[in-house]
């Protein structure tokens, strides 16, 4: 089969690639995987994380809606119990103002996560259903397509913080394939335990991932689970098609273009593939759509920002629902 060599492609194209073939073909013996882009803790952000979900767990976990759990709501969901019970009796101490956990139950009970109501002038809650035990593993990707750019000189620093945080239960790096026998990769100081993507295309553009190198299991502290969870809750809620909250639909140069199986940003107006850097409230070259092009369903109901919108929330609704 012939490969396209994707080490030319801008590093958040890339990353769309790797985010749909994870999607479509990560290799997940025990559950099935939820992918994310761009999602992390304060510390460190990764750019593909694959949560391999339990699909009864992630079934179940469709019951608290399609919107992310944060912190203060998984803390509501993971302790309401099944019987109503006043909210301190039920939920441990967080350890700051109560006040902030009453705001997180009422927001909660908003969005139809949580059962509330106000007894002899107390609080109490009842779970909807108890949260589910949906994420069996972690799995950090750091995309790299071209490891000679200067983008790739803090990889090793990176994938060594990685391994030793341990915050998920393995970490790759994924690379444009050289075709070389021994992956440039494999030769750089990069720690022996990150495992290592070769991805290139095949003719028609559909990116493929080989394993160059295969990755140590990392061992998460057990205090890092909440962590974990909230990572999870990220990806579940995000997903990586957000970037179109980040790019410039409105923009009367933005397209989606497929690219394999598929759909990536393309601005018209630079003709070809734009950065997510570029495409910005600061490029020189935006222009809004036309307000002709929202009224009157032109070429589709809302204007092509509206409908590039929705053709990623679509799939991203598909992606999640799955179990
Ligand atoms: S012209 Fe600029 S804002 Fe418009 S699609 Fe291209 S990169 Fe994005």
């Amino acid at each position: 089969m012939d490969c396209t060599d994707l080490r030319e492609l801008p590093e958040f194209i890339f990353e769309l690639l790797v985010c749909r073939w994870a999607e479509l073909s990560w290799p997940s013996g025990d559950g099935v995987p939820v992918v994310g882009r761009q999602v992390g803790t304060r510390d460190r952000r990764w750019d593909t994380v694959v949560v391999v979900a339990d699909p009864k767990g992630l079934a179940a976990r469709a019951r608290f809606g399609a919107e992310e759990l944060d912190r203060d709501l998984l803390r509501i969901v993971r302790h309401a119990p099944s019987e109503w019970a006043w909210y301190r009796d039920a939920i441990p101490d967080p350890g700051f103002p109560w006040r902030y956990v009453r705001e997180a139950i009422d927001r909660g009970a908003a969005r139809g996560i949580v059962d509330r109501r106000k007894r002899r002038n107390r609080v109490e809650i009842r779970q909807i259903t108890p949260y589910p035990n949906w994420v069996n593993r972690i799995v950090a990707v750091e995309n790299k397509p071209d490891l000679d750019r200067s983008a790739a000189r803090r990889l090793g620093e990176q994938l060594e913080y990685d391994v030793e945080r341990a915050l998920a239960d393995e970490t790759w790096l994924a690379t444009g394939a050289t075709g070389d026998r021994v992956e440039p990769a494999l030769l750089r100081d990069i720690p022996d335990k990150a495992g290592i993507l070769a991805v290139s295309a095949d003719e028609d553009g559909v990116a493929t991932a080989e394993v160059a190198w295969h990755p140590g299991r990392l061992t998460p502290d057990s205090a890092d689970l909440k962590r974990r969870l909230v990572v999870a809750e990220r990806v579940y809620g995000r997903g990586f098609r957000d970037h179109v909250e980040t790019t410039r639909p409105d923009c009367r140069h933005y397209e989606l273009r497929r690219r394999g199986d598929a759909i990536v940003p393309y601005c018209a107006a630079k003709g070809r593939n734009q950065t997510q850097a570029e495409c910005a409230w600061s490029c020189d070259a935006f222009e809004p759509e036309p307000p002709a092009w929202r009224t009157g369903g032109w070429p589709i109901e809302g204007g092509p920002g509206a409908a590039c919108r929705a053709v990623l929330e679509r799939r991203r609704a598909r992606a999640r629902d799955r179990d």
